[in-house]
């Protein structure tokens, strides 16, 4: 691991003018550096170094011919830090130009400027968090719902890393048990009842791993949004249902059918919960080519779906297309939008919930009447099992999801050289495989570069 000397600041608060801005600093260096450029009202050092941890001081930063600004500096002393490292952040009026003065003179004053991520990078390489851990952080800094939000933090209290090391030290055990029973067969014995044992052990982990995978990829759609395709006969109000979710002109209404001949995709959030919303042309025959492309995607996209939304026009009468359409989503998640109830009824819902189970919603679009109960059926929808008890331990992170497909080929590696007779001295080869991919998840055994690489990501001043 690189060895950690020099001490980093950066602004650690968003560009731009604000009412606040924070500039960060670590290292052995904070608080000379903090000390140097900080004066009281009457113009004497704040004595930083007798400072008691987690106190605010009020103060003045000068370059020592003038003042620059009137600040709150706060003192963090080492190890009980978010780097566990002394760490000073000075609170500044929010300008750049004031933010960018105050950097600069921490910087002539010895710090180095920090990369994006370094700060929980140090956190990472001095032991006090673990890759999982640093990882999470991000992910709640960019988290868009409360799911995301409350798997962060059960990641950053350490719930994934705990789940990892336990699967690791049951793995490191047997592979443990096995190098013994080489150096010394007359104590360990690596006879039929213990392949058992092994291949049990192997079979509970691999099944615990594929059950995290599993999850992993039922929720993906709350971290990536949920693939929603708006479907219906054409001239239904797809389009204007559309636009009103994206809040502009993106798909064309017009009333002639079969305006929207393509797929129009557009991203639109329901109170955090992120809806990819693809707008189709309707399903129906027609002998238009360019429009015949449209249909068949739409019945392409209705296949790849999360969530179907249906539109049928209830000042017209049920026909034959939106019967097939009704049973062509029977088994997806799907909810029937009754549209246009501003005008006189010929479709009730009555009707519609007798020939489905998917549940049906009356809006106008027009007017924007149902739009709310819509967006409550979704969330029920999506939010209602997921979130659950707050214990469950959802693996979320694209990198952790590969290495732990990575440790389930290993596992069934493991179990095929075992009974396609190999020599016992090969056995532990595919193990220690599966042992260390867990240990790249929570940054054992993680090289400095793929380190800097996954740091990087993050944004400056984290
Ligand atoms: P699409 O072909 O399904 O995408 O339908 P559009 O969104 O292009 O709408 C077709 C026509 O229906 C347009 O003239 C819309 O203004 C109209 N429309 C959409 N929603 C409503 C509604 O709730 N009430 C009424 N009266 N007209 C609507």
């Amino acid at each position: 691991m690189m060895e950690i000397s020099d001490t980093i600041a950066a602004i650690a608060t968003p560009v731009g003018n604000s009412g606040i801005g924070i500039i960060r600093i670590s290292g052995d260096g904070a608080l000379n550096i903090a000390d140097e450029i900080i004066r009281s009202r009457s113009g004497k050092s704040l004595d930083l170094f007798s400072s008691q941890s987690h106190r605010i001081h009020y103060g003045y930063v000068t370059d020592g011919k003038r003042i620059i600004d009137e600040i709150l500096v706060s003192v963090f002393r080492k190890p009980r830090t978010y780097t566990s490292e002394d760490t000073v952040e000075i609170n500044c009026h929010g300008g750049m130009f004031v933010l960018n003065e105050v950097l600069s003179l921490v910087i002539a004053h010895g710090a180095r400027l920090a990369r994006e991520g370094e700060f929980t990078e140090r956190a990472f390489l001095n032991g006090r968090i673990d890759l999982t851990q640093a990882e999470a952080i991000m992910d709640l800094i960019s988290s868009e719902n409360e799911f995301s939000r409350n798997n962060s933090l059960s990641q950053i209290k350490g719930s994934e890393k705990e789940k990892i090391s336990e699967l690791r030290d049951r793995i490191i055990h047997e592979a443990a048990f096995i190098e013994s029973a080489l150096d010394d067969p007359e104590h360990y014995d690596i006879d039929d009842d213990y392949k058992d044992r092994l291949f049990t052990i192997i079979d509970n982990i691999s099944e615990e791993i594929r059950s995290l995978l599993n999850d992993a990829d039922r929720i993906s759609f709350l971290k990536n949004g949920v693939k929603t395709v708006i479907i219906g006969r054409p001239n239904v109000g797809k389009s204007s249902l559309m636009n009103m979710f994206a809040g502009y002109e993106k798909a064309i209404v017009t009333s002639v059918p079969g305006t929207t001949r393509d797929i129009v995709e557009e991203k639109i959030s329901i109170e955090g919960l992120i809806l990819n919303l693809t707008d189709t042309a309707g399903i129906h025959d027609t002998a238009d080519e360019v429009e015949s492309i449209g249909i068949q995607r739409a019945k392409d996209s209705i296949k790849e779906a999360d969530l179907i939304l249906f539109m049928i026009d209830s000042s017209d009468d049920l026909n034959i297309e939106d019967r097939y359409i009704l049973k062509e989503i029977q088994d997806k998640k799907s909810i029937v939008i009754l549209n246009k109830t501003d005008l006189s009824c010929r479709t009730n819902k009555d009707l519609i919930s007798d020939m489905t189970d998917s549940p049906v919603v009356e809006v106008s679009v027009k007017d924007k009447t149902g739009i709310q109960d819509l967006k409550n059926i979704i969330k029920e929808m999506f939010y209602k099992n997921e979130i659950e008890d707050g214990k469950k331990i959802y693996i979320t992170n694209k990198r952790h999801i590969e290495l732990l497909k990575n440790v389930l080929t290993s596992l069934e590696e493991t179990v095929t050289s075992i009974r396609s007779g190999m020599t016992e001295d090969t056995y532990t080869i595919d193990l220690m495989d599966a042992y260390i991919n867990l240990g790249y998840i929570i940054g054992e055994e993680i090289s400095d570069d793929l380190a800097d690489r996954i740091f990087s990501e993050f944004c400056m001043g984290k």
